[in-house]
């Protein structure tokens, strides 16, 4: 099964950032070993070989040039693992592979995909219009956001498809084919409220033929991509953490080769900065992990790096006030562990994480503005300068630790 063609809509116009152009990818299911290695190799031929791992599981690459920018894009093109749909559509990143999933979409999502192209909502539709289709499994899609929602439930002998606007409104319960007919309209109503519209602005969420009531996701227990997880085949996926979402190509590379020796078939980028290698034999997994921790990947769940969400920074990114990559190790060392997320963000603008943190960092005027339980644009109630920051989360931790006995 490929990828339909198509120029992925970040790989046409990349961004300019501090380190050059970036392109971002998205892709529609697991890559195999030999492919995902030649993207690595792209991205250091073309760009300058960091590669990242976004919080919704696109692909990043750095540091390219408006020279290299168009050979990088023709590249990716033959590889045939971009979305064309620029990551419009997200499915379960193991949809299919999951013994736990109550459904494969991936038919479903692919029926989106095309019709996006094909009423060409894909390039008129806001940047940020996606929809999520949820088969359920280990790797559920709850935490990501999105403007619609489609989520497998098990009702008795038949599947019914949870159709939500948001995460916010749920209009109904529905078999997947009304499911999908559902979302293509809902599609079309946001194209007709204008090129910047989302889902929220919609007035009558009704009009599409069901009764709106409050909320009605029941909650299920957040995803942990790092780690092994089962597949139907009797093999198994392993997640690794990329630290603070951004690796370079040759480490990559090296996990590629190693992964290719531990005999899997594939690799699959995945929600939460993670990337599974997929279809190891089980005896095979505990091994590789630990290669993978040698190269410096996460395979702890508990690793206190997936507490700290840092964007890139500067030197990265022109607008930075702060290394803010440079500075989140020492700060995911030296921060409390109960501590569930600290943002650093090199400047108001909160790219990382649009959300509270319960200590965002964010870069002002070259120093390090501290904002307790509140986002990169609230007030910071003080500063600090880079070369503190980390004795400052120690700190904080050092004063509770006494506190508490
Ligand atoms: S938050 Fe600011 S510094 Fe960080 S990537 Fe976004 S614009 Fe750049």
């Amino acid at each position: 099964m490929t990828v339909r063609r198509g120029t992925c809509p970040g790989l046409a116009d990349p961004m300019p950032t501090g380190d050059g152009l970036l392109a971002r990818l998205a892709v529609a299911r697991p890559i195999p070993l030999d492919i995902f290695g030649s993207l690595c190799a792209a991205a250091r031929t073309h760009g300058n070989g960091i590669v990242e791992i976004t919080s919704r599981g696109s692909v990043q690459v750095r540091g390219l040039t408006s020279k290299s920018a168009p050979n990088f894009a023709a590249s990716v093109a033959a590889l045939e693992v971009a979305d064309p749909t620029g990551g419009r559509v997200l499915a379960s990143p193991l949809a299919g592979l999951d013994p736990y999933e109550i459904f494969d979409v991936t038919s479903m999502a692919d029926r989106l995909r095309d019709f996006l192209l094909d009423s060409r909502l894909a390039a008129t539709l806001a940047p940020k219009v996606s929809v999520v289709v949820d088969g359920g499994g280990v790797l559920h899609l709850d935490a990501v956001p999105c403007d619609i929602r489609l989520r497998a439930e098990s009702t008795g002998s038949a599947i019914q498809f949870e159709f939500m606007i948001t995460n916010e409104v749920t209009l109904g319960t529905m078999a997947p084919e009304h499911a999908i007919k559902a979302a293509t309209e809902l599609l079309h109503a946001i194209a007709a409220h204008g090129p910047e519209a989302r889902a929220r602005d919609l007035p009558h969420p009704a009009d599409f033929g069901r009764q709106p009531r409050a909320g009605g996701e029941t909650a299920r227990s957040p995803v942990q991509p790092i780690g092994t997880h089962p597949l139907r085949d009797g093999s198994v996926a392993l997640g690794i953490g990329l630290p603070f979402g951004h690796s370079d190509s040759e480490t990559l590379q090296r996990i590629v080769e190693q992964t290719q020796r531990a005999g899997a078939a594939a690799v699959r980028p995945a929600a939460g900065r993670v990337l599974l290698l997929i279809g190891l034999p089980p005896a095979r997994a505990s091994e590789l992990a630990v290669k993978a921790e040698r190269l410096g990947f996460i395979t702890n769940p508990d690793d206190p790096r997936r507490r700290v969400v840092a964007c890139s920074g500067a030197p990265a990114c022109a607008a930075a006030e702060i290394p803010t990559r440079a500075l989140a190790p020492a700060v995911a060392a030296a921060a409390r562990p109960e501590t569930r997320l600290i943002h650093v963000s090199g400047c108001a603008k909160g790219c990382a994480h649009p959300g509270a943190g319960d200590v965002t960092v964010v870069g002002i005027g070259g120093r390090c503005g501290i904002v307790p339980n509140g986002r990169a644009q609230d007030a910071p109630i003080e500063f600090v300068t880079t070369e503190d920051l980390p004795g400052y989360f120690a700190q904080r931790a050092a004063m509770r630790e006494t506190a508490h006995g």
